[in-house]
């Protein structure tokens, strides 16, 4: 059995036409002798009537804090209303398709609504429809936790389902279709002349995803990754051959990374806060551990840390900052809050050991009067903390300094 995992996004199931065009990737797929096993996010995006967002806003316009649990049960009906219109479409074609919800596909999650992780996959189910000739179509973005209740993975994680069937499937590939011919060195709204990347490796695509390049889910990458799965990102609406997503790279590449190219690509994440505390008065020696202690038993997530002496820096998501405030003065700290930041990043795995990319980062901010917050690197990225009205800007900057444009 030669299973390919075909995951279609919200606009490739939109309408009529767009689902035709998915079709046409599916009996393509059979053609070539693929048994294709079908994915789909909810049809459309904001705005659109059985897209995720309209069924946050319709539940949230009754109650702006509805629980957890019950938002799950409208966000896992996009997904089934997708499901079943593929079905049809495919059915009335002559395939012999069926419809299954993440559950009966035997998608089982922890019971952490909203953002559930995968437990396990049992392909039993997907198999023997496989094997009996017919072609399933599973909701993604949903589960079912250990005690039956419907669980949602985050958003965008109807990619995380494709990987997770895949890899319990042991998929010859697993295909991404979006609206985009596929992973590029920029957000195409941000950077009109951003190219697209013919192969990347796992780790850049985990490194962008999570720095936010909202292309694919970095849990999709991170799951067929020890597997060595191949995905691909590609566009439903043309024939170009997409990204593919491996470890083995064609000739002049090794190892992990593109060795010609320093960057890959250029990505931001914005609605940022950033947090000074002055801690010069504190003698304890034990501030930096009560502070980030105090973060995580409020479930306050951190990023860009700089402990100094005197000092603590880092960022959180801008809805926890009043939080993050309060509870450090209930502690005794004084805190200062700069709202509305932006954290802009160059990734690249062939940056390792070569000088001058710091250099070139911070001359491409400062050439174009972009103030620098606060900086982090590793072997493979970098990043500054901006203001948010500088984002365009930034990336653009970047990008044309890491010479990524077409
Ligand atoms: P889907 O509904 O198909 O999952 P998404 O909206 O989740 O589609 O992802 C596709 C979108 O990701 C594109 O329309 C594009 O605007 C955006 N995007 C952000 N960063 C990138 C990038 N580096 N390369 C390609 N697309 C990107
Ligand atoms: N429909 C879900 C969302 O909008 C999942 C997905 O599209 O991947 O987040
Ligand atoms: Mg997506």
């Amino acid at each position: 059995m030669r299973i390919v995992v075909q995951k279609f996004g919200g606009t490739s199931v939109a309408s009529p036409e767009n689902r035709a065009l998915a079709v046409k990737k599916i009996k393509a797929a059979l053609e070539q002798g693929y048994s294709p096993v079908v994915v789909v996010s909810a049809m459309g995006r904001r705005g659109e009537s059985y897209a995720t967002d309209t069924l946050i806003a319709l539940a949230r316009e009754v109650y702006k804090d509805i629980a957890p649990r019950e938002l799950d049960q409208i966000m896992c009906c996009g997904e089934i209303i997708s499901a079943v219109t593929m079905t049809a479409t495919l059915q009335a074609e002559g395939i012999n398709a069926v419809m299954l919800t993440g559950g009966q596909a035997g998608v089982t999650t922890d019971n952490n609504f909203n953002n559930a992780r995968i437990l396990k996959v049992d392909p039993t189910r997907l198999i023997n429809l496989i094997k009996a000739g017919k072609l399933p179509v599973v909701c993604g973005f949903q589960g079912i936790s250990l005690d039956g209740e419907l669980t949602t993975l985050g958003r965008g994680g109807s990619d995380t389902t494709a990987a997770a069937l895949g890899a319990a499937l042991n998929a010859e590939l697993v295909e991404i279709y979006t609206d985009v011919d596929g992973i590029m060195t920029a957000d195409p709204r941000m950077v009109s002349n951003a190219k697209i990347l013919d192969c990347v490796s796992y780790s850049e695509v985990c490194q962008l995803a999570h720095q936010g390049a909202k292309v694919i889910h970095p849990r999709a990458v991170e799951i067929v990754m020890p597997k060595s799965i191949p995905l691909v990102v590609k566009s439903t609406f043309s024939d170009a051959p997409g990204t593919l997503i491996t470890n083995i790279f064609p000739e002049n590449t090794e190892g992990d990374a593109v060795t010609d190219r320093i960057a890959t690509g250029v990505t931001y994440l914005s609605d940022i806060a950033q947090i000074k505390i002055d801690v010069a008065n504190d003698n304890s020696g034990q501030s930096s551990s009560k502070v980030f202690n105090l973060m995580a038993a409020n479930g306050i997530s951190v990023d860009l840390i700089n402990v100094l002496p005197g000092q603590i820096m880092f960022t959180v998501g801008e809805g926890f900052a009043d939080q993050a405030r309060a509870k450090l003065a209930q502690m005794g700290y004084q805190s200062t809050v700069v709202p509305d930041c932006a954290k802009v990043s160059v990734v690249g795995g062939g940056m390792r050991e070569v000088p001058g990319v710091m250099a070139s980062f911070v001359e491409a901010l400062a050439d174009n009067d972009i103030g620098i917050l606060q900086t982090v690197d590793s072997h493979t990225s970098i990043s500054a903390l901006i203001r948010k009205a500088d984002i365009q800007k930034a990336v653009t900057a970047l990008h044309e300094k890491f010479t990524l444009s077409n």
